[in-house]
C-alpha cells in the first residue's frame, strides 16, 4: 500500500526521480541522493513498511528480496571483492530519517571504524 506523503513510495510510483539501478518486482535499488561513499545505493520494499523491523515481522520473504537485491547491487557495483557495508539505520538512536525500510547499500573505499567514536 502506497503512502502519500511517504518519499520512497513516490520514487516507486515515479512521482519523485531517482537513480535506479535494480528493480524487482518487489524491489527497488538507486542511489541516494546525499552518497557518503563512492557508491552508496538505497534498497528497498516497494510495499511500505516504516523499518527493517516491521517489514521483517510482515513478510520475512520481502525482507528477503530486499537482501538479495543488495547482494546483486554488491555484485553489480564491484563490491563483492574488497568488501562493502550493509545497514539499515532503525528508529531515533539508529537516526532513521526516512521511514520506509531501506538498506544502505555503502563501498567503494576503505569505510573506516563502523561507529564514529
Ligand atoms: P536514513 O537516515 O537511514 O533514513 O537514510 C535516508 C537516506 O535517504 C539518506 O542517506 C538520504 O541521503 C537519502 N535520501 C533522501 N532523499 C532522497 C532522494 N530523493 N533520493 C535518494 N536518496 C534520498
Amino acid at each position: 500500500m502506497m503512502e502519500t506523503d511517504c518519499l520512497f513510495c513516490r520514487i516507486v510510483a515515479g512521482e519523485i526521480p531517482a537513480t535506479v539501478v535494480r528493480e524487482t518486482d518487489t524491489t527497488l535499488a538507486f542511489r541516494d541522493i546525499a552518497p557518503k561513499a563512492p557508491v552508496h545505493v538505497l534498497v528497498i520494499p516497494k510495499e511500505h513498511y516504516a523499518d527493517v523491523v516491521t517489514l521483517t515481522e510482515a513478510d520475512p520473504g520481502l525482507a528477503g528480496d530486499v537482501l538479495g537485491t543488495a547482494a546483486v547491487v554488491a555484485e553489480t557495483e564491484g563490491l563483492v571483492a574488497d568488501g562493502f557495508r550493509l545497514i539499515f539505520n532503525t528508529g531515533p538512536y539508529g537516526g532513521q530519517e526516512v521511514f520506509h525500510a531501506h538498506a544502505h547499500v555503502l563501498g567503494g573505499e576503505p569505510l573506516g571504524p563502523m561507529l564514529a567514536r
